[in-house]
């Protein structure tokens, strides 16, 4: 059944300059028709250029969040992306087990596009923690690295779609696999602009936000590339470095 307005629950990072972290997922989610509820893992204070701070929640405060709009609102699917230390990602670990028939997207955050890192080693060694939790994985080239690469996935057994978009040919891929290897790929034309920042949160907030309106993963991720690219086709050209993305008109 299509939900009519979809209720979509993000857990990740703050971006004082708008263009990723929990203001590109509310952008997302809202712009495709859905509630977007937040929990907030850390502020980073930051721009096109770089990030010169980032302070953390305490893994009580993401937790109260979470549970504040689980408790009145439920949500339709969730969405993780910056978690910011270990100790956050075994708390939503602990939250995602008790909602194990709702879809999950983890965009498995490791470095700003600016070069930042937004999760150290021990971060990342507990995603393992989520990743069994998930309906799906989003890594770029780089992040799938960090997992262990391609070999990994048949372990994890939880589909995990590779992001091409670091890539450098002119014809870029996204390919979606699980333990049995690829079940599909999309391919588009590299499209040419520095003001890319904020890809990974707006496609995972919208596959979130398809998945939560009843639509297939195929079908989300599908529908969640063509916004990608239609949010990098209006980018305003704001700030000296990567930018953030357009609001395109649905
Ligand atoms: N989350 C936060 C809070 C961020 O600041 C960033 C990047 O700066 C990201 C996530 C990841 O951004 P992207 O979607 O460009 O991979």
């Amino acid at each position: 059944m299509k939900a009519n307005c979809p209720r979509v629950l993000s857990i990740a990072g703050s971006d004082s300059g708008g263009g990723a972290g929990i203001q590109a997922d509310i952008r997302t989610i809202t712009n495709l028709g859905g509630h977007a509820m937040t929990a907030i893992t850390a502020v980073t204070a930051q721009n096109s250029a770089g990030v010169t701070a980032v302070e953390l929640m305490t893994p009580d405060m993401v937790l109260a969040q979470i549970w504040a709009v689980m408790d009145d609102f439920d949500a339709d699917a969730i969405k993780v992306g910056m978690l910011g230390s270990p100790e956050i990602a075994l708390a939503v670990a602990g939250f995602l087990k008790s909602v194990r028939k709702k879809p999950v997207i983890f965009d498995p955050v490791m470095v700003a596009t600016s070069g930042a890192t937004l999760a150290d080693s021990r971060t990342i060694a507990a995603f393992q923690k989520i990743i069994p939790l998930c309906t799906l994985v989003t890594p770029n080239l780089d992040e799938m690295e960090r997992l262990g690469g391609e070999d990994s996935i048949s372990g994890f057994a939880v589909p995990f779609l590779v992001k091409g978009g670091h890539g450098d040919a002119d014809v870029l891929t996204d390919r979606l696999l699980n333990a049995d290897g690829e079940i599909e790929r999309w391919e588009g034309n590299r499209i040419d602009t520095r003001h890319s920042h904020g890809t990974g949160c707006t496609l995972s907030a919208a596959i979130a936000t398809h998945l939560a309106s009843g639509d297939s993963l195929s079908a989300a991720i599908g529908k969640a590339r063509d916004y990608v690219r239609a949010s990098l086709e209006t980018a305003p050209g704001f700030g000296s470095g990567h930018g953030p993305m357009g609001v395109p008109k649905i």
